[in-house]
Order: structure tokens, then C-alpha cells, then sequence
């Protein structure tokens, strides 16, 4: 492994060298303080066994039940599997389609990939054509939400004891302790290190366009180079122009994402008006023998706090109402700023870029605990939860600004900067 090889940073394009690093040591953009790379452990038993692990209790987690309820004699269970069937049954497809990507189809891709990539390495062998389960590694890594599942099976738990006696089930604990393993193998091994362990890569012919260390901001679109989106080699395409293809891993390389802010702009706006149904219509409908009552997401949370469980009523509200409202004016300063190629503060808005995507998961909370809500409380003329408009409206804006947040580009950021000095 030839460890001095030239990367670009994926936030802002910045040209640099790899050297080596220290045990768990971290490789940092000198200038807008991206990730760059870790140190690479000397084998990855450790994250195999973890994620062999994680998919047998994943396996189990979904056969288990989450919660048992006893009401009045009467005995009712579901499994995760068992909400989305009942979701689906209800007529509520949108939402049980997404449940279903985000918690069962995206974490088992993401496990199959990992075990893919790295059994063959424990065997000594090279893991057959890696690019592809990388770009499934990509692809699915935003999506998969185990840990806010987790969280909204206890939000869930809280809400039930006013209807029933509740037990949590098996599957509640499996899936904990799938969240653990899952975080755990994710600390000893990053994908994006695999494609230099297996394959270094063409990149002698990049190394006579790297200027000097006297240019002011060498980066690799700058070069005249392209960074590969998926396995992140720095190589300059045959074509002349955008649209070449990676020499390692065959994916399709831009110099950006592809019209990048148009489509921001497109997924925002879509966002910024289903927000208002999606505050304003009731999530959850709730029929018992004194009456029917639509819950908002905001009378939820109220309710929440009235029953005394005001922490769980402070999660809910930051992460169903703050954290989508904060995301949709954040990415709106972004896209506007760069649109008008502002230079100012391009470190911190690169980092508010980076916090965006990391915290706009936890949206999908109120989701979820619907979902299990709507599966177990069916319990005829007794009670009755169905979920209401509200919630597949809240549910299309917690995508919509997840895949705006994805088209945006934060190295366009970085090329207003560049415009500017020139
Ligand atoms: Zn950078
Ligand atoms: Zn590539």
C-alpha cells in the first residue's frame, strides 16, 4: 500500500497528500476540517465478527415481538415486520414503504455489504468487483436508522401505558443490541479505506498536474481532476470534459454533484410547503369509547409533557418540530448563499452543512412511533389508533429535506471562495 498518495477532500476539493498515520489517529482537511481519512487498522476481524454478530441478532430482532400488551385479558403483540403489514393494511402505504426502507431493508444492505466486503478479506482472498457493495455502502448509509427506531420504541412504550399494560418484547432488546454492534463495527472499519487496502488505483498520471506549494488553493477541479464519488480516487478522465469514468472502481465522475443546487433548491421548496399540513393536520387519530381525538404533532408533545414524561416530550418536540424547521432555514441560507457566490464564513457553513446531515435522521422519530402505535392499539370499540394525513405529509418532509441536504454540494461552497481571490 503505497501510503504518499494525493486525495481531495470531499467537503471542499482541497489537493493533499496522504501520509501516515498514528494508531486511531485522524487525518483532517487543513482547510475546511473534514474527515479525512483514519488510520487503518492491521486487519478487520474485529468490525467481521461485530457485524456477523449484528446480522444474527438482526435476523432474530425482526422475528421477535417489540412490545406485548395485555387489555382487559385480551393479549396483542407485533413485531417490526408486523407494524408495516398493518400500516400497509390501513391504506397508509406511503408511510409503511418508508418504515420499511429505513429500518429493515437499509440496515440488512448495509450488513450483507459489510459482510461482503470483508469475508473474503479474512479469507485472504480480494472481495469480488468491492466497487459495487461500496456504492450500496453509499447509497444506503443516510437511510439506515436503527438507533432513532430504537429511541421511538421507548417513546412508543410511554405512550401505550395509557391504553394497556406493557411489556417490552425480545425484539426491543435485539434491536439495542444491534444498534451497539452496528455503531461499534462502524468505529473499526470505513469503507472508503477498503478500495486502498485492496487496490491503490492508477494515479500516476495525476502527479505531474499537482501544482506547487506556492499556488494558493490547489484543488482537484482546480487540476483539472476529478475526485470518484464512490471509492474517492483522484484521477484525471480521458474526456475532455464533465463526464468521465473512474479508472478503479468504473463509477461516473463530476467535478460536482450534478446540478447540485437546482435540485436543492427543487427538494427544499417541495419541503418548505408540505410543512405546513404536516404541522397543522393530525398525525394520529385516536377512537375510544368517549370519543374521537386527532393528535398533531404538537398536541402530542403536549400530551407527552402532561403525563409527566417531559424529557421524552422535549426529544420528541426538538427532534419532530425544531430539527426540520432548523434544517429547512440552514439549507435555505446555504443554497441562497451560494447561489449568490457569497464567500463569507465558507469553514462554518461547510460544518453547518456537516452537522445538517447528521442530525436530520432523528426527524423520523414521530414516524416510527406512530407506526408502532397504529400496529398495537387496535383493540375495536375499546380503542383505536390510525394514523391521519398529517403523518405522510411529516413523513415526505423528513425525505424531501434528507435528499436536499444529499444534492447539495458543500465544494461549491469552496469554488465561490476561489472565484472571489481570483
Ligand atoms: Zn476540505
Ligand atoms: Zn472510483
Amino acid at each position: 500500500m503505497d501510503e504518499a498518495r494525493l486525495i481531495a477532500c470531499h467537503g471542499c476539493d482541497l489537493l493533499q497528500w496522504r501520509a501516515p498515520l498514528s494508531e486511531r489517529g485522524t487525518a483532517r482537511c487543513r482547510r475546511c476540517d473534514a474527515v479525512l481519512y483514519r488510520s487503518l487498522p492491521a486487519t478487520y476481524d474485529r468490525a467481521l465478527a461485530l457485524t456477523l454478530a449484528a446480522a444474527v441478532l438482526f435476523a432474530v430482532a425482526n422475528c421477535c415481538s417489540i412490545v406485548e400488551l395485555w387489555v382487559k385479558g385480551a393479549f396483542v403483540d407485533t413485531t417490526l415486520l408486523g407494524t408495516v403489514a398493518s400500516l400497509w393494511r390501513d391504506g397508509m402505504w406511503p408511510l409503511a414503504s418508508l418504515v420499511f426502507v429505513t429500518t429493515i431493508l437499509t440496515p440488512s444492505l448495509n450488513i450483507a455489504a459489510v459482510i461482503y466486503l470483508l469475508l473474503p478479506l479474512h479469507l485472504g482472498r480480494s472481495p469480488y468487483r468491492p466497487e459495487l457493495a461500496l456504492r450500496v455502502l453509499r447509497q444506503v448509509a443516510p437511510w439506515g436508522m436503527v438507533e432513532v427506531l430504537m429511541l421511538a420504541m421507548l417513546v412508543a412504550l410511554v405512550k401505550l401505558e395509557h391504553f394497556a399494560t406493557v411489556v417490552p418484547g425480545f425484539g426491543i432488546w435485539a434491536f439495542g443490541a444491534v444498534m451497539v454492534l452496528l455503531a461499534a463495527a462502524a468505529v473499526s472499519f470505513n469503507p472508503a479505506d477498503i478500495c486502498t487496502r485492496i487496490d491503490s488505483g492508477p494515479d500516476d498520471n495525476v502527479l505531474s498536474l499537482v501544482p506547487g506549494k506556492n499556488e494558493a488553493t490547489p484543488t482537484a477541479a482546480r487540476t483539472g481532476l476529478f475526485r470518484c464519488h464512490d471509492c474517492g480516487l483522484v484521477s484525471k478522465p480521458f474526456a475532455h470534459f464533465q463526464g468521465g469514468i473512474c479508472p478503479r472502481c468504473n463509477a461516473v465522475l463530476h467535478l460536482r454533484k450534478p446540478h447540485s443546487l437546482a435540485r436543492t433548491w427543487a427538494f427544499l421548496s417541495a419541503a418548505m410547503v408540505l410543512y405546513i399540513p404536516a404541522v397543522l393536520l393530525p398525525v394520529m387519530v385516536t377512537s375510544t369509547v368517549f370519543g374521537t381525538k386527532s393528535d398533531t404533532i404538537l398536541s402530542g408533545v403536549a400530551s407527552l409533557w402532561t403525563s409527566g414524561s417531559w424529557v421524552l416530550a422535549i426529544v420528541v418536540f426538538i427532534a419532530s418540530v425544531v430539527v426540520p424547521m432548523i434544517k429547512i432555514l440552514l439549507l435555505t441560507y446555504l443554497a441562497w448563499s451560494t447561489q449568490l457566490r457569497s464567500s463569507v464564513v465558507p469553514r462554518i457553513r461547510t460544518r453547518m452543512y456537516r452537522a445538517l446531515e447528521l442530525a436530520g435522521r432523528w426527524s423520523m422519530l414521530d414516524i416510527y412511533v406512530i407506526t408502532m402505535l397504529v400496529a398495537l392499539v387496535q383493540f375495536g370499540s375499546l380503542a383505536t389508533i390510525d394514523a391521519g394525513p398529517g403523518a405522510i405529509a411529516f413523513g415526505a418532509v423528513v425525505v424531501l429535506t434528507m435528499l436536499a441536504a444529499l444534492s447539495f454540494d458543500p465544494r461549491l461552497i469552496w469554488d465561490a471562495v476561489e472565484w472571489e481571490g481570483e
